[in-house]
C-alpha cells in the first residue's frame, strides 16, 4: 500500500517489513530498485517528470524524511514510520553479512566511499565489500566513463549497489544502468549516507531526529544549505497544502 504525496507514491511500510523485502530481494534472481524520497526529492519531482516517473516505478519507496510523515498525516493517510537511508545502509550491511552477500559503494568525494566501507567493516567484520568508487572528478582522480565503471562493477559481481550521487542524479543513474549490472539484486540511492558513515559529517542527535528538527540542526551546522533546507520545509509544505486544496 502506498500514500501519494505530490504525485509520488511512498510505501506505507515499517522498517521490519522493509528488511523482510531486502532479504527476499537478495534471495531472488533479478535486480530491485529501492528509492528513499524526502521532501527535497518530491519538490524536485514537481519540475522533473523523468525523476517522478523513476520514483514511481521503483520496487520500494521508503519515506526518508520527517516532512513526509507530517505530509502523509495531513493528507489523512499516515505513514507508519520514518526510515532514514543511513540507518537502512547499516541494516542492509548487517543482513548482507548474515547472508554472505556483497556490497559495492558508489559515490561521494574521493576517500569518503573507502572510509564508509571501513566504517561498515568495523561494525560488520565479515561483510563482503565488493568494491567502492568515488562519485567525482578531481585533479587527482578522473571520473570513470560509465562503460568502464560498469565493467569494474561487473567484474566483482556485487549483490547490492549503494549509490550516493544526491537526489535525482543517483536515481537516474540507477534507472539507466540497472539492466547492465546483472549480478545486482538491490540497487538503492542513499544520498549523503557515506558522508555520515565515514564520519565526515556528524549526524544530528537522535532526539533531534525524533522530534523532526533535523532541518534546524542542518541549518546550524551547514548554513550554506539554507536554500535546500528552505525547499525541504517551506516550499514542500506549501505544495502539499496546495495539493490538498485541489
Ligand atoms: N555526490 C557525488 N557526485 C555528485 C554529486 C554528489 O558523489 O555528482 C555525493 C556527495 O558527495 C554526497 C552525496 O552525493 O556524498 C549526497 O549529496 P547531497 O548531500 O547533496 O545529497 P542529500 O544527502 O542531501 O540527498
Amino acid at each position: 500500500m502506498k500514500v501519494e504525496i505530490l504525485g509520488v507514491g511512498v510505501n506505507k511500510i515499517t522498517k521490519g517489513e522493509v528488511l523482510g523485502h531486502v532479504k527476499t530481494y537478495l534471495n531472488s534472481d533479478k535486480p530491485h530498485f529501492i528509492v528513499t524520497p524526502n521532501p527535497e526529492f518530491l519538490v524536485a519531482a514537481q519540475y522533473d517528470q523523468e525523476f517522478k516517473e523513476i520514483l514511481n516505478k521503483a520496487d520500494l519507496s521508503i519515506p526518508d524524511g520527517f516532512g513526509l510523515m507530517l505530509a502523509a498525516s495531513y493528507l489523512k493517510n499516515p505513514l507508519p514510520e520514518r526510515i532514514t537511508g543511513t540507518d537502512l545502509v547499516y541494516d542492509i550491511a548487517r543482513i548482507c553479512q548474515e547472508m554472505g552477500k556483497s556490497i559495492y559503494l558508489l559515490g561521494a568525494q574521493p576517500e569518503i566511499a573507502a572510509k564508509a566501507a571501513q566504517g561498515l567493516l568495523k561494525l560488520y567484520p565479515n561483510l563482503k565489500i565488493a568494491g567502492y568508487e568515488s562519485g567525482y572528478r578531481t585533479r587527482f582522480y578522473f571520473k570513470l566513463p560509465d562503460l568502464l565503471l560498469l565493467a569494474k562493477i561487473n567484474r566483482v559481481k556485487p549483490d547490492v549497489l549503494l549509490v550516493a550521487f544526491g537526489a535525482g542524479k543517483q536515481e537516474k543513474w540507477i534507472d539507466q544502468n540497472l539492466n547492465k549490472l546483472p549480478s545486482l539484486r538491490i540497487a538503492i540511492g542513499i544520498g549523503g549516507a557515506f558522508d555520515f558513515i565515514s564520519g565526515q559529517v556528524k549526524r544530528s542527535p537522535k532526539i533531534i531526529q525524533h522530534v523532526g528538527l533535523e532541518w534546524f540542526w542542518r541549518l546550524i551546522t551547514q548554513p550554506w544549505r539554507f536554500n535546500r533546507i528552505w525547499t525541504a520545509t517551506w516550499r514542500f509544505s506549501k505544495l502539499v497544502r496546495k495539493s490538498k486544496k485541489r
